[in-house]
């Protein structure tokens, strides 16, 4: 076995009932489709569609981020409407109960923090962040997007496929961009960059190992 490979260890966990072979570094469970993923956000293509998915619940916010919404709302409010200001007034900037927070939605909708730039939707922390003007890039489900971290018995991540983000999954696979790549910096923010250069590792020996054939 290639020295790389002892960085992680395989275990078989049950995923949506049926047995599947799982790796894990650290005692974090890696979905077996993130390594073969390829990603490059397209926006043009998608209009920012995760941020306005219907459904009625916003993006994820940790109890911890709450305090950072707090801290950014005076620089970002600039870049929101009359409505998501006056949604925000009369709900809050997030919903639900502690360790199970979302952002407030507009409309069952759009996240509150959605800005538009033409018909493109985008997040108003992030507008703001690559502005200068705040240090706090946006909440970390929504860095990682589309991995997704499944907290229970076993933590997981795992892509999650939207319709909208098969162009970005086509543009990836022209451009060469790995998932694992693609999603870097939100992998260190989440995991930090020990576990991030061995999830890469592994992601990287999983596609050799794929494309010579083997198993
Ligand atoms: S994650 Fe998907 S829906 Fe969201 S901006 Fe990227 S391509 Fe668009």
């Amino acid at each position: 076995m290639p020295v790389r490979c002892l960085f992680w260890r395989k275990l078989i966990i049950l995923i949506d009932g049926r047995s599947s072979p799982v790796s894990q570094i650290d005692d974090i469970a890696i979905d077996p489709a993130l390594p073969g993923l390829h990603f490059q956000c397209n926006v043009n293509a998608c209009k920012g569609a995760c941020c306005t998915m219907p459904g009625g619940r916003g993006a994820p916010v940790s109890d911890d981020e709450v305090a950072e919404i707090h801290a950014a709302f005076p620089v970002v409010r600039k870049h929101l409407s009359a409505k998501h200001l006056q949604v925000i007034e009369e709900r809050g900037f997030v919903e639900g109960g502690a360790g199970d927070l979302v952002t407030t939605c507009v409309d069952g909708a759009a996240c509150v923090f959605v800005t538009y730039e033409g018909d493109v939707a985008r997040c108003s922390f992030e507008k703001a962040f690559l502005a200068g003007e705040i240090g706090w890039r946006k909440p970390l489900s929504c860095h990682l997007f589309p991995i997704r971290i499944d907290r229970g018995l076993h933590e997981r991540i795992r892509f999650e496929y939207l319709q909208h983000c098969k162009p970005a999954l086509e543009g990836g696979a022209a451009a060469g961009v790995p998932l694992a790549e693609f999603a870097g910096n939100a992998l260190v923010r989440a995991y930090g960059a020990s576990w991030y250069q061995r999830f890469l590792a592994y992601c990287r020996s999983r596609l050799e190992i794929e494309s010579s054939g083997g198993r």
